[in-house]
């Protein structure tokens, strides 16, 4: 079981409560982003298993009425185990949560896996106008070109610093940097997107260029946080523009919960409270 500490940024184990947590979310006019727990499999039995839950989690979602999508990761539907796999496996994936009218992200995991990422959310967003989103890291030095490309294609895309640690030669590490980057590419994509653009950041500077890009150039946009993350802000901004909330759940919950723990000393102390607090 999921213990109380974790419970903050991680929806619980089964897919039953993360849609719980959606539910009240909704009330919060906030929409979620459902994702299952896991990454980087080296089996295909765990690849075929994901990708029924994310089949069911589509056909959950559609029969519930809530306002809410999924997203996946490419290692977690079999890219490392080959592109072939993983094209089959997010092609299924995307084509049974499509016949349900939800919407899938496919996340975005470190530069070795672009290529392949981009191929098959280009593929599958001109066959599924409107139905697919693509994250895109603004860390990595080769993302405007990538962003330049994404303005023909018909779908969404996040923008995201870039989770991963990436290697000097390709990308940029200093934090002003990523944030300057970050910015003309939101201004690059306010100006010529008409698919919409997703902000994914807590940073109020980024989220305060976003609105302004909008006022600018009108261009659809939505604002997205984690879970547990700037939870006051997400209630706030949810008052004027659309808010979505990514919402991990599953019982690989472990790795995901360190990764928030360790980002921010403040989460440290917020863990080492709650476990004096017991
Ligand atoms: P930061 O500069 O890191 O933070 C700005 C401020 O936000 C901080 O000062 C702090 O006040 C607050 N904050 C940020 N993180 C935390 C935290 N954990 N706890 C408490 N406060 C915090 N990355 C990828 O590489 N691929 C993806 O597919 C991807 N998808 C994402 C989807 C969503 C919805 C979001 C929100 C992020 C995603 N990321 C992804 C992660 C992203 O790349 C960054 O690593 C992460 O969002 C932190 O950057 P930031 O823009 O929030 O700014």
């Amino acid at each position: 079981m999921l213990p109380p500490i974790a419970n903050r940024f991680v929806a619980g184990e089964s897919p039953a409560t993360a849609l719980e947590h959606v539910r009240r979310l909704n009330e919060r006019d906030i929409a979620g982003i459902v994702n299952h727990l896991g990454e980087h499999y080296d089996d295909r039995e765990s690849v075929r298993a994901d990708a029924a839950e994310y089949r069911a989690l589509a056909r959950d979602i559609a029969a519930s009425d809530l306002q809410a999508c999924i997203s996946v990761k490419p290692s977690q539907l079999g890219l490392d185990l080959g592109e072939d796999l993983f094209r089959e496996t997010v092609t299924n994936v995307v084509d049974a949560a499509a016949a349900e009218d939800v919407f899938v992200w496919i996340d975005m995991e470190d530069h070795t896996t672009t290529d392949a990422t981009l191929d098959a959310f280009e593929e599958l967003a001109r066959e599924h106008e409107g139905g697919v989103g693509v994250c895109v890291q603004a860390n990595l030095e080769r993302t405007r070109e990538d962003v330049e490309r994404l303005a023909d294609v018909p779908g969404k895309v996040r923008f995201v610093k870039g989770a991963y640690d990436e290697p000097a030669d390709i990308a940029y590490r200093d934090g002003d940097q990523i944030d300057r980057e970050y910015e003309s590419l939101l201004e690059y994509a306010f100006e010529r997107y008409d698919g919409g653009v997703a902000v994914g950041s807590h940073d109020p500077a980024m989220i305060e260029h976003a609105i302004d890009c909008h006022e600018r150039y009108g261009t659809d946009f939505e604002i997205q946080m984690l879970m547990g993350v700037r939870e006051d802000a997400q209630n706030d901004l949810a008052a004027e523009y659309p808010v979505y909330q990514y919402v991990p759940y599953g019982n690989r919950w472990k790795s995901y919960f360190y990764r928030r723990l360790t980002e921010r000393t403040g989460n440290v102390r917020f863990a080492l409270r709650a476990l004096l607090d017991r």
